[in-house]
């Protein structure tokens, strides 16, 4: 097989900086060199590769674009680069950066004080402590307004009680930011491993996300000193300023999953014969391959431009919606038609496409479903909200 190189049909890499050139490159050798060996074990074991935390935060890969104690404050378009090149090796990897800048590192440096950013920030840049974000329940998934678990005041703590479930890097994390239902509405809490009534379960039997930690948080009458919460942190639009972050990096990871599928899927017709020749060789096969590399072009496009107008300072949820609904489900259809391309091959864990492939059904589902921003794309069109009767 050539030797993955980027797909770049468009030339859009041509507007990037030397910097942002510089960091894609820096973490395509890292996902080459130190992921890719690792992932085929970790995935058949159905665990995360701990292993590789140290390699991300030293090339400064946790939190790239935060601003806050010990993290670099880059750009939004570095930030997805990372993201692609991460999600090229497994949406697992790039779903523990996510999880770890996003969506732990981002909201303490949104909503959190200047005391709870030196203590935690960098930390969790150094890859130090491993966060997590327990918004979903087992009841609440798309509506997470409806959540049960409270928090009520207790003097100067509060006391926290409810599940959270299909949490990524639940058993590994240090600390896990947790929203609860306050007397007024809802608030934002960072929980420390190791406070009594605080645990973890691992979710078992996943078939997608293999190599990625999900599971479920359990609190149980938790005292939490008021230092802990997020005192910017009032209401659902928290948590859901927190998720349009993940998900400009998930419409970037995206990418990252299809070109990986779509190179390997080239590089295999080109080698593999029938009839006494190589299927690339054939119209089909070749209408899959131009027809993967079209979507895979107006998805980049799409994220270029995205990721601009972020770092000029427009990043209304329902653009960034549009482009994590977009991108997914172009992966995922990439990887399927990959998978088809390889015949019987795609199917075993020798080639990466069927990992890709289920791991992206979860990313389809997580931040939001792709019918829930189909949703919000339409509410913002219409001026009409479609998700309660
Ligand atoms: C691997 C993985 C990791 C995850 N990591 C995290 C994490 O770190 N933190 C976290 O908080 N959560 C996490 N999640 C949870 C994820 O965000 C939820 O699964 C997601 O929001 C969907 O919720 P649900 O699974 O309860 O599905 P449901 O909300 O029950 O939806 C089921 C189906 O109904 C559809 N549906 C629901 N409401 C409507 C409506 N109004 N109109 C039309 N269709 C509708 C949905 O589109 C979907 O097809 C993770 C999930 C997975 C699979």
């Amino acid at each position: 097989m050539n030797p993955y190189q980027g797909i770049d049909y468009y030339h859009l890499e041509d507007t990037l900086s030397d910097e942002e050139r510089s960091v894609r490159d820096t973490v395509r050798s890292f996902v080459e060199r130190s992921f890719l060996p690792l992932i085929r074990e970790h995935h058949a074991a159905g665990t995360f590769p701990t292993e590789i935390v140290p390699e991300l935060a030293e090339l400064g890969l946790l939190g790239a674009s935060v601003k806050g104690p010990g993290c670099a404050g880059l750009s939004s378009t570095i930030y997805g680069l990372i993201c692609q090149e991460l999600e090229r090796g497994d949406s697992g990897l790039r779903s523990f950066a996510s999880v770890q800048s996003s969506l732990v590192m981002w909201p303490l440096s949104t909503y959190g004080n200047e005391a709870q950013q030196r203590r935690w920030l960098p930390g969790l840049a150094r890859g130090e402590l491993i966060g997590c974000f327990g918004l979903t329940e087992p009841g609440h998934g798309s509506d997470p307004g409806g959540m049960e678990t409270t928090a009520t005041p207790d003097g100067d703590h509060w006391v926290l009680q409810g599940n959270k479930m299909w949490i990524t890097n639940a058993t590994l994390a240090d600390l896990a930011l947790v929203w609860a239902k306050g007397p007024e509405g809802i608030l934002g809490f960072v929980v420390e491993k190791g406070l009594p009534g605080f645990s973890a379960q691992p979710v078992h039997g996943k078939f997608s996300l293999r190599a990625s930690d999900t599971g479920e948080l359990i609190l149980d009458e938790v005292r939490v000193p008021e230092a802990n919460r997020l005192p910017a942190a009032r209401g659902l639009r928290a948590p859901l300023s927190c998720l349009n972050e993940a998900r400009f990096g998930i419409a970037w990871g995206a990418v990252g999953a299809a070109a990986a599928c779509y190179h390997h899927a080239l590089q295999y017709a080109l080698q593999r014969k029938q009839f006494d020749r190589p299927i690339a060789s054939f119209q089909l096969v070749q209408r899959k391959l131009v027809n993967m590399l079209t979507e895979i072009t107006k998805g980049q496009a799409l994220v270029h431009r995205l990721g601009r107008l972020k770092d000029q300072g427009v990043n209304e949820a329902p653009l960034v919606s549009l482009a994590k609904r977009n991108n997914v489900a172009m992966a995922l259809e990439c990887a399927r038609t990959s998978c088809d391309i390889l015949g019987a091959a795609g199917i075993t864990d020798e080639h990466p496409i069927g990992r890709h492939m289920t791991n992206l059904v979860s990313v389809r589902t997580y931040e939001g479903t792709h019918d829930i921003h189909t949703l919000i794309v339409g509410h913002a069109i219409t001026g009409l909200q479609a998700y309660r009767g």
